[in-house]
């Protein structure tokens, strides 16, 4: 019969798991459980709107069997089982969601060897331990007498053949390695020791683990021993029993349950390799009774911001797992939160077009999303460095949320919401900001661009800098449209300080520029019309200082905006454009200069208009129309 050989990915994760040398080996056991457990919710989901399955809940089961004669450990399980077809498909190639990121970090530490105690590794775990494994398995709903047989003996091949097997389910059976001087494999065939590595990681599987434990007990009557004393007779016998206590550890008390074994179980169930920053136990009982297990990840896995990505909780019914991804159960921005529901006041058998309309998962998804900001905000106080973690993370997600709901999400959200803070060098909280206003201080600055060092160097916003005001940087594209569906926070309003109005001049002031305006007024058109349309308006600027010129904008949109539709390429990007303001400093040497030369030669005139542009854009991170005119002008300049 034909060999057939792995998928090339499949075959290094296997040589991985032979010639492994982990010290936790055990965990293959976990794994094959794991898998059969699977295999069970999936057939118990179907009998319950299928008679034919022929089972009822408590008939399900995973038996662990132990030879030591022919050194072998049998898994088996009445679970919805495998065709021919999904033995190749399963077990040839690796299907595990997160291989592609699995595969990644493997080959960027050599150090895998941690990585397997993390990280669920599967079926292909069981090379840890085994010689030669085979999967009998028969699928649910396939002809009565057709089964099939997977057997590999390693990275060599494996081969699928028809097989005999009574009833619906797959057996797994391990083939123990010889014993070496460093590993007994021999262990995992004793009783105590299976006995504890079930208790220790499938305690919580929710179908009964069984296996033959012997036991001794004391028969009628007494023997005699060669030096003559009586004694009673014992003998030994074995009981089938149910190893895992099987409560699911969201339903065990939360004093029952340290952090290391909640984190634990998220890293095994969610495939990631980090602790979450958080995790939330909700025991909820009133109109629904619920208990939810939640985690805030660290980081985002490397789809999440991809349409891959699928978000949801998993959602439980008395024990019985009735949906993978239930989205309905969070809102939009905190679609980053993975975990487990599990409520007896859901219908067992109902659709999932009906789910949507559910009034109790409308009420368990309502108080989720308060406690999941609850928890947030409590993060946010108590542990800034691990916000900032998870903020780095899906801080893009909160702002997309406040965006997306055209403001509705705003109280929600937006103390949940950081920027970068001009003062304090970090990121920090909107509400840091305001307790931090001076005395005067009417507005919360912002300053959108590339990056915080380009920012801190803003011509215009040199006054508010040197009046001691606080100003957000801001370098997310999304950051203007957040300020906008924002408007306020805690009653102060948001100013760029691209604004024409920085609020920081007196009455006088004022009137004085006003003046100064309309004095020049000749010499400013002049600076717009020697632009030819590239600007909208030429104007005496409130707010510089040493600097002669700054870019500004008039109306709506921004430059920030522009960009930011132009990167969209849609046919509207055409018409977002920032309608562009040239500000002069009427104090600074370079206005006098320009003064003179208007009055003395047009031409150069226009040339100076044209530089003092160039300048403005430069410094707003604007790529210039014509780089080498623009170089040709300083050129003549210095000549
Ligand atoms: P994972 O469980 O993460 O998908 P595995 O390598 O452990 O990865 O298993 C691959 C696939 O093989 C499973 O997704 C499942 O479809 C199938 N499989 C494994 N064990 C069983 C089993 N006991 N019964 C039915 N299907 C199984």
């Amino acid at each position: 019969m034909a060999k057939k050989q792995f998928k090339s990915e499949s075959k290094r994760l296997l040589d991985l798991m032979i010639h492994s040398i982990y010290t936790h080996k055990e965990i293959f056991l976990r794994e094959i459980i794991s898998n059969a457990s699977d295999a069970i919710d999936k057939l118990c989901y179907i009998s319950l709107t299928d008679d034919k399955v022929g089972l009822t809940r408590d008939d399900f089961k995973i038996i662990i069997t132990a030879d030591k004669e022919k050194r072998t450990l049998t898994i088996s399980d009445n679970g919805i089982g495998m065709t021919a077809e999904e033995l190749e498909s399963n077990l040839g190639v690796i299907a595990r969601s997160g291989s592609l990121q699995f595969k990644k970090d493997m080959t960027d530490t050599n150090e895998d060897v941690d990585i397997i105690g993390q990280f669920g590794v599967g079926f292909y775990s069981a090379f840890m331990v085994a010689d030669k494994v085979t999967v009998i398995s028969k699928a649910y709903g396939s002809d009565t007498d057709t089964a099939n047989m997977w057997v590999s003996a390693g990275s060599d091949g494996y081969t699928i053949t028809p097989c005999q097997k009574v009833s619906v389910g797959t057996d797994i059976i391990i083939d123990m390695k010889p014993d070496e001087e460093e590993e007994d494999y021999c262990e995992f065939l004793e009783e105590d020791t299976l006995h504890r590595i079930i208790k220790k990681y499938s305690d919580y599987i929710r179908w009964p683990i069984i296996m033959d434990v012997t036991k001794s007990r004391q028969v009628d009557g007494t023997e005699t021993d060669k030096d003559g004393s009586k004694k009673k007779i014992w003998e030994d016998y074995t009981e089938t029993e149910v190893i895992n206590s099987r409560i699911p550890i969201w339903q065990r008390a939360k004093s029952e349950v340290t952090d290391e074994e909640c984190m634990q179980f998220y890293k095994e169930k969610f495939f990631d390799m980090e602790d979450p920053v958080s995790v939330l136990r909700i025991s909820a009982e009133g109109t629904v009774t619920y208990k939810a297990m939640l985690f805030i990840p660290a980081k985002a896995p490397h789809d999440y911001y991809s349409r891959e990505y699928e978000a949801g909780l998993q959602l439980y019914t008395s024990g019985v797992m009735i949906m993978e991804h239930c989205a309905d159960l969070l809102p939009e921005h905190f679609r980053f939160v993975r975990g487990v529901v599990d409520s007896q006041d859901l219908s067992l058998n109902i659709s999932r077009e009906l789910l949507q309309h559910d009034r109790q998962l409308k009420v368990i998804a309502s108080n989720l999303e308060k406690k999941i900001k609850a928890e947030l905000k409590k993060l946010m106080d108590n542990d800034y460095d691990k916000y900032v973690l998870f903020f780095k993370s899906f801080g893009l997600q909160l702002k997309y949320g406040l965006v997306n709901g055209y403001g509705a999400n705003r109280d929600m959200l937006s103390d949940l919401i950081m920027f970068y803070s001009s003062k304090a060098e970090k990121l920090i909280p909107l509400a840091d900001y305001v307790k931090n206003m001076q005395e005067g201080q009417k507005y919360i600055y912002y300053a959108c661009g590339e990056n915080a060092a380009k920012l801190d160097k803003l011509p215009q916003a040199e006054n508010v800098r040197e009046k001691g005001y606080e100003i957000f940087y801001m370098t997310d594209d999304i950051d203007e449209f957040v300020v906008r569906s924002l408007m306020k926070f805690e009653d102060k309003e948001f100013r760029s300080v691209n604004d024409d109005d920085l609020g920081l001049e007196s009455e006088d002031e004022k009137k004085e520029t006003e003046k100064l305006e309309t004095e020049n007024k000749d010499i400013l058109d002049f600076v717009k019309d020697s632009l030819s349309g590239k600007i909208a308006a030429a104007k005496l600027s409130h707010k510089l200082k040493s600097h002669p010129v700054c870019l500004t904008t008039q109306g709506g949109i921004s430059l920030e905006m522009e960009r930011y539709f132009a990167a969209l390429n849609t046919e509207a990007s055409e018409n977002m454009k920032a309608e562009r303001v040239l500000e002069l400093n009427v104090n600074h040497p370079v206005f006098a200069a320009l003064k003179d030369t208007f009055t003395s030669d047009k031409e150069k005139a226009k040339k100076y208009a044209e530089l003092l542009y160039g300048q403005s854009q430069l410094i707003a991170g604007v790529s210039l129309d014509d780089p080498s005119h623009f170089a040709d002008l300083i050129s003549e300049l210095m000549v």
